[in-house]
């Protein structure tokens, strides 16, 4: 099961560090977060480490707070409830500017995430590695479209790009605190946060496993979100697009500059014909497609200027709740 990927920067003495908080994102979890926290707990129960449960409420609208709360106080839990629905992305450094620990270890409300991994992140820490990252093992279990859409989207992503993002791996990750903090530094609104765990660097490893089913419930991701995810990935962590857009604007002008001459060579050969009528109304519909496309991929970027510029918070937090039981200094919201 185990195989070892990527090794960058170098390490730090983890010897006295033992505190260690999972950070949760949670998304109309109603019928899984229960069973999370009692599985969290079990595992920690088993290991030799103080930990806390941050659990961030993205806006659910089904009864998932209620349930945090009615079991709260008999675990070391504490619920960052946002105002609305931000994102996954937006969840997750929500958790991380929350997360006062050694380390942290971001895992899904869904228990898709194997319990069973835990002590395996925790060796790789104390040997060394910032990050400690799942990745699957193979992606026989997604639809044929979904494995697709996956392979195209991280060719161009990780294509002429400086900083490679490994495809398979996953948000489930052991990160060590400076890893955090450089993390939550980054304070982009279009977050892309799988890129950002490669832009950071740092000594990672990569475990290789494959997800469980949901315990309970459907994905939050429909194709639609998933889409929007990736193209939010791509124009933040790439210029890619542009550079293709470029090409293709200057592919078509050679080719209508090859197809001019050639017009020109028959008239004085052949004389003028009428003919043609066609050839031109394509070659001004695929222009004017190729300009409206790349017009789009432009604002898209720009969008995602106007997006920076108006500098808002990453996310807003409603309500912070703490268990008795938390073992960490911090007892409010930012
Ligand atoms: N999630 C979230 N906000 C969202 C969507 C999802 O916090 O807008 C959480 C969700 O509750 C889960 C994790 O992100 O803990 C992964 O989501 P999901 O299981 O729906 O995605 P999948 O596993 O299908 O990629
Ligand atoms: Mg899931």
């Amino acid at each position: 099961m185990k195989n070892n990927i990527t090794t960058i920067g170098g390490g730090s003495d983890k010897s006295s560090a033992n505190m260690i908080c999972i950070v949760m994102p949670a998304h109309n979890e109603q019928d899984n977060i229960r069973a999370s926290i009692e599985k969290i707990n079990e595992a920690f129960l088993a290991l030799d480490y103080d930990f806390e449960i941050i659990i961030v409420d993205d806006g659910s609208k089904d009864n998932t707070v209620n349930e945090i709360k009615s079991i709260l106080q008999g675990y070391p839990v504490r619920l960052i409830k946002l105002s609305r629905n931000f994102g996954k992305e937006h969840a997750i450094i929500a958790g991380l500017d929350h997360a006062d620990a050694d380390a942290v270890i971001l895992m899904d409300a869904d228990l898709q995430h194997p319990m069973e991994m835990l002590p395996e992140f925790l060796d790789k820490w104390q040997q060394g590695y910032d990050i400690v990252y799942g990745y699957r093992e193979d992606r026989r279990d997604e639809s044929w479209h979904k494995r697709l859409f996956t392979r195209i989207f991280y060719t161009l992503l990780n294509s002429g790009a400086e900083i490679k993002i490994e495809p398979g791996a996953l948000d489930f990750r052991l990160l060590d605190r400076r890893v955090v903090e450089a993390l939550c530094s980054l304070r982009e609104r279009v977050r892309f946060t799988k890129g950002l765990y490669a832009w950071v660097g740092y000594k990672s490893i990569g475990i290789a496993f494959m997800p469980n089913q949901r315990y309970a419930g459907e994905s939050s991701f429909n194709r639609k979100s998933l889409f929007k995810l990736g193209w939010d990935g791509l124009t933040s962590f790439s210029d890619l697009p542009l550079k293709m857009m470029s090409s293709a604007g200057a592919i078509i002008s050679f080719s209508a500059v090859c197809y001019a001459f050639y017009i020109f060579a028959r008239t004085v050969i052949c004389g003028v014909d009428l003919p043609g009528w066609a050839t031109l109304t394509v070659a001004i519909s695929f222009l004017g497609g190729i300009q409206l496309l790349s017009l789009g991929v432009m604002g898209y970027y720009i969008r995602n200027i106007f997006i920076e510029t108006k500098q808002r918070p990453n996310y807003i937090v409603e309500e912070e709740i703490a268990s008795a039981l938390c073992m960490s200094k911090r007892n409010s919201a930012e």
